[in-house]
């Protein structure tokens, strides 16, 4: 394995949308355009075959001596949020060249091998994530990205259409499912564990899906100086105690890896000398453990109920999304199993906690998340760090585990 071209590929990628407070390169920006282009580049480079679907995703393809086989599909993405780092996304594309470049230096496999490089994956930029897998699986299709819309108010649909894409083939990206043996994607942890257990690689078993509440709290906006305490109906005194309630209940549903959280939350009218008359707050559930969500959100809404009624605040929830956590391939799971004791590397099972693109291939192939250590459980910041000898501790395992299923 080529230490220092992994390296200094991971460092140029870097230099596209440096900033003095991060990378920055967002969904169909020019930024994650270039990187892309990049990215091709360098699969040509390598002797692969390069092309571009209609949604801009990048797919280098290596022959297999089986032409009408299924194909071995690995790869990430290199979109960022704001001031993102170097490595989350990059690792498992940089990563997935090398893990093929190493391939063809053995010899001809029997099964294709491709390296995707998946367009937006992250959700910063339209509050909709990994729209390049999920077009690939038939997930989601143009018709409505007409209600998606950036923070200036431009449309994905008017977004895509301006980088040059055609609306109307989009739909010719789907991949079908018959003809994928299986998706392997290697990816920076973004969490402590690893780092904390000093294991090597993380075993993804099943990836979080993201329950949203919007919750509007109706109080009486009033004098903060003349209305007595026992005649307020205060809705930020209700937002305080769901806030603590959210706490309360996700702590008891820790264990399963349930989390809850706040995170956002708007007073009306925000003003010192008013009683906040009004709430609306944001909360996002997630875990691996769909019983346990569904737990979760039932204590929360019944807690909440009873602010209400106690407060005397009416409080309304609306669900804005509501997925089940994605389950991945066991027998996958297996063979990195099986990879990591070849190679004497300490590993962990675990779930994760964060969506990738890999939760959207699982839906339409056998589909492993493998993970590698970050500092401090540090990303989407300029501080995300993987040391070198965990990023080449992962590319070897993706390859062994490549080679397994194409050979
Ligand atoms: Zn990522």
């Amino acid at each position: 394995m080529d230490t220092n071209w992994i390296i200094n590929t991971i460092g140029q990628l870097a230099n596209i949308g440096d900033g003095e407070r991060g990378i920055t390169r967002l969904a169909f920006s020019d930024e994650e355009r270039r990187a892309k282009e990049y990215a091709a580049e360098l699969m040509r480079q390598a002797g692969l075959s390069v092309r571009f679907d209609a949604i801009g995703n990048v797919i280098g393809r290596l022959e297999g001596t089986d032409s009408t086989a299924k194909v071995v599909l690995t790869g990430s993405h290199l979109d960022t949020p704001p001031d993102g780092g170097k490595y989350d996304g990059v690792v498992g594309v940089v990563g997935g060249l090398a893990a093929i470049k190493e391939l063809m230096a053995r010899g001809p496999l029997t099964l294709p091998v491709e390296l995707v490089v998946f367009t937006a994956e992250e959700s910063s930029r339209f509050g909709y994530a990994t729209i390049g897998s999920k077009v690939m699986t038939g997930l989601t299709n143009a018709s409505s990205w007409n209600r998606v819309k950036d923070q200036t108010g431009l449309t994905l649909k008017q977004i895509v259409k301006d980088s040059g894409l055609n609306l109307a083939e989009i739909k010719g990206a789907v991949r079908n499912r018959d003809a994928i043996q299986a998706f392997v994607e290697l990816h920076i942890e973004g969490g402590p564990y690893l780092e904390r257990y000093r294991h090597s690689i993380g075993i993804v078993e099943a990836i979080a899906a993201p329950t949203r509440l919007r919750i509007l709290i109706e109080g009486q906006a009033a004098h903060s100086g003349s209305t007595p305490m026992d005649e307020r109906k205060d809705a930020l005194v209700s937002a305080a105690m769901i806030v603590l309630a959210v706490q309360d209940i996700a702590m008891e549903h820790a264990h399963q890896g349930t989390v809850g959280t706040v995170g956002i939350m708007r007073v009306y009218p925000n003003a010192m000398n008013v009683v906040p008359g009004r709430v609306e707050m944001g909360v996002d559930i997630r875990g691996v453990d769909h019983a346990s969500i569904i737990d979760t959100i039932q204590d929360l809404k019944d807690a909440i109920s009873t602010i209400a009624d106690g407060q005397d605040t009416p409080i309304s929830i609306d669900v804005l999304a509501s997925e089940k956590p994605v389950k991945l391939d066991d027998s996958i799971a297996l063979t990195v199993e099986g990879v990591c004791n070849d190679l004497g590397l300490k590993y962990s099972r675990m779930p994760s906690r964060a969506g990738h693109d890999t939760m959207n291939m699982a839906k339409i192939a056998p589909a492993g998340l493998i993970f590698i250590p970050c500092h401090k459980g540090i990303s989407h910041n300029i501080e995300e760090y993987a040391a070198p000898e965990d990023i080449v501790n992962g590319i070897n395992v993706l390859t062994e585990t490549l080679y397994k299923l194409a050979k």
